[in-house]
């Protein structure tokens, strides 16, 4: 696991004890934590005291994830604030963001819309990029809100607001008309997915994993439901699991978009797939 530069916050412990950095990947490494050093040195980082370090470790050691732990995470050279409740920002979605900033230039009075928004990690580094653009982040759960609220404030974005719906339903994407750009990382894993889960992840909210049996819930509804929310021309960006990809370009193309494509993530793994109305 790779910590991005800028997410910790400000340096507690001014020394780091090498007793207890030792003491914190004993504590780890038995935990079957990986990068057991690596790990024990950004929780020195973070950590008030000793004795908080130490809790850190011990609850890392069963797996909690340690981003919810730390409290912050980098996506996009951005702090997020996370925690229970919230999808921890995965490094494959950048490439989502990527996609959207190099097809939509940013533009007055713009508006586009981030569906899921969770941690309001992808509306909020595009927001940084294009401040001319409005955002608005949807999602249907209020805690998830809450740190969309918290990340809002902390990137001191001026063109982002939220809204508590349902992305799924008729009345919430009727509000919306002539948007530059729908994106969305939904749910998307499958039934067998849920029940294969790496034991971090199963501290992240289901509500933001499950994507129905297939996984392909969302991606139909939205496809579906969302173009006439956007402008003729208007993007579509989806986020998919890496097995996805054909199939969610074949609805967006069922469903009337054409340049329909299919992007990579850095680590290979087809990840994106966009189209135009
Ligand atoms: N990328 C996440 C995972 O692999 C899934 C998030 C999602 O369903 N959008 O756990």
């Amino acid at each position: 696991m790779v910590r991005p530069a800028d997410a910790a916050g400000p340096r507690q412990m001014k020394r780091m004890e090498p007793m207890l950095l030792r003491r914190l990947a004993e504590t780890l490494r038995a935990g079957g934590i990986e990068d057991a050093e690596l790990e024990a040195k950004w929780i020195t980082e973070d950590a008030a005291s000793e004795a908080d370090a130490l809790e850190i470790a011990q609850r890392r050691a069963k797996h909690e994830p340690l981003q919810y732990l730390l409290g912050t995470w980098e996506f996009y050279g951005l702090p997020f604030c996370v925690g229970e409740g919230v999808l921890i920002p995965r490094a494959d979605t950048e490439t989502l963001v990527d996609a959207v900033r190099m097809r939509i230039p940013d533009a007055a009075g713009q508006q586009i819309a981030d569906l899921c928004t969770g941690s309001g990690c992808i509306a909020l580094a595009l927001a940084a990029h294009m401040p001319l653009t409005q955002f608005t982040g949807i999602d249907i759960s209020g805690q998830a809100l809450q740190y969309a609220q918290k990340n809002i404030a902390l990137n001191g974005a001026r063109n982002m607001r939220t809204e508590c719906a349902d992305v799924l339903a008729g009345e919430t994407a009727a509000q919306y008309h002539g948007l530059a750009a729908v994106v969305c990382n939904p749910p998307y894993l499958t039934a067998e997915d849920m029940q294969n889960l790496q034991a971090e992840v199963r501290y992240e909210p289901a509500l933001a994993l499950f994507g129905g049996t297939d996984g392909l819930d969302f991606y139909r509804r939205i496809t579906a439901l969302w173009r006439g929310a956007l402008a003729e021309g208007g993007l579509l960006a989806f986020e998919t699991g890496c097995t996805q990809g054909d199939a969610v370009r074949e609805l967006l193309s069922d469903n009337g978009f054409h340049e329909t494509e299919i992007l990579r993530d850095l680590s290979g793994n087809p990840r994106v797939v966009l189209g135009r109305k």
